[in-house]
């Protein structure tokens, strides 16, 4: 399966790039307009429609062919806004930007983009991004340009990884945890709590009665908190599926459609503690693993909700309903087993078993002796012994 992944830098535009940024934007929104009009939303008919109509700009035709696919993109994401429900206006480009798949070069550690008839614009590439497109397997598909930064859009078709078992990843506020039955590992991410909390005191200590200063400073902390936790949550991803990848194990994920209407004003939870659960960017974590993953040749099974019913609750060496109690915070009890166990690490255990049952199906059956064991059912305990669960003292 082709995976793609972008690298991006910055550079320094010059006046007659910052002209084809300008004439994109218009073409782009020349074409919206255009498949508004006619209700065209198909790439086909939007070209048929408005190619005509772009003879005007002066820009290289690649250009024209890629801002009627961009605003086509425009218009399929409205009307999914709109089969939703969502209030939506009328899609306007605002920002200038430059996108294209067709005639630009790489060469010498230089992008070179096509800005006028046999006129060619080198852009010198970073180390980063040329030590990115270098890796074996990669092809560079498109640039994006924008007035600061050039970002270039990178696929590969990685090998597929052969794996012998499975790994499930529980995601809570305060970390991630990886684990199956041989092994589990937390990755501490309550740093992203600590940065959520200073964020909101930071924004609620403005006093001034403007509105239009709060605004711009709430969303400068907001992008400060977002890169904040975006690389935390990068480096955990990044061992996670570096690990996998060593150990041959395929990533199974659950299902996180829906979480947000768990945290819900009415649900009859605190203002802090929905703020605090919404806050977490539990997608962000999931698509990273997932891109991550892709960009290798993992594996990924994504459980669905009725595969993951229960998963932090059940026992997974016995299959009984655990029992928790306000002494043990995080800590659940199986009166079967007479064990405490960790609570996250009961739902990763539990998650690796099931997405283990998916991935039987699909190849061939993993024997018992291979270190492969059924789901937890009552009536069937499995003699796998769960490292890390005390016994009670
Ligand atoms: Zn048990």
């Amino acid at each position: 399966m082709l995976a793609v992944k972008s690298v991006w830098q910055h550079y320094a535009p010059a006046r007659e790039v910052l002209r084809l940024l300008e004439l994109f934007r218009r073409m782009v929104n020349e074409s919206l307009r255009i498949g508004i009009a006619n209700n065209a939303l198909s790439l086909r008919r939007l070209s048929l429609l408005s190619y005509n109509q772009l003879a005007q700009y002066d820009s290289p035709s690649y250009y024209k062919l890629c801002a009627i696919s961009r605003a086509a993109g425009i218009l399929v994401a409205r009307k999914k806004s709109v089969r939703r429900g969502y209030a939506t206006r009328n899609p306007y480009a605002v920002r200038p930007l430059l996108v294209s798949c067709y005639g630009f070069k790489i060469r010498n550690g230089l992008l070179e983009i096509p800005v006028a008839r046999g006129q060619r614009f080198a852009i010198p590439l970073t180390t980063h991004t040329l030590h990115a497109i270098a890796q074996p397997g990669v092809t560079v598909r498109s640039f994006t340009l924008t007035r600061t930064r050039l970002c270039l859009c990178i696929t590969r078709d990685p090998p597929r990884i052969e794996c012998a078992s499975t790994i499930g990843v529980d995601r809570n506020l305060r970390n991630l945890t990886v684990g199956n039955d041989n092994q589990t590992q937390h990755y501490d991410l309550s740093k992203s709590v600590r940065i959520a909390n200073t964020t909101v005191r930071v924004v609620a200590s403005f006093r001034r009665d403007d509105v239009r200063i709060k605004t711009r400073i709430a969303s400068k902390y907001g992008r400060r908190r977002i890169s904040r936790t975006d690389h935390l949550l990068h480096n955990a991803t990044k061992t996670i599926v570096a690990v996998a990848v060593q150990r041959r194990e395929a990533i199974v994920l659950e299902n996180i459609e829906g979480l947000r209407s768990l945290y819900r004003r009415g649900n009859g939870q605190g203002r802090k503690y929905r703020g605090r659960m919404n806050g977490w960017s539990f997608g962000e974590a999931q698509r990273q693993i997932e891109y991550k993953a892709r960009w290798t040749g993992l594996q990924v099974i994504r459980l669905s909700r009725r595969e993951t019913r229960g998963s932090s609750t059940t026992c997974p060496r016995c299959g009984e309903r655990l029992q928790s109690d306000k002494r043990l915070k995080r800590k659940l009890w199986c009166s079967n087993c007479r064990t405490v166990m960790d609570r996250d690490m009961v739902a990763a255990v539990n998650l690796s078993r099931r997405g283990r049952v998916r991935f039987a199906r699909s190849r061939p059956p993993i024997t018992e002796a291979q270190g492969g064991a059924g789901e937890a059912m009552r009536g069937n305990p499995t003699p796998t012994v769960i490292p890390g669960v005390e016994p009670r003292s």
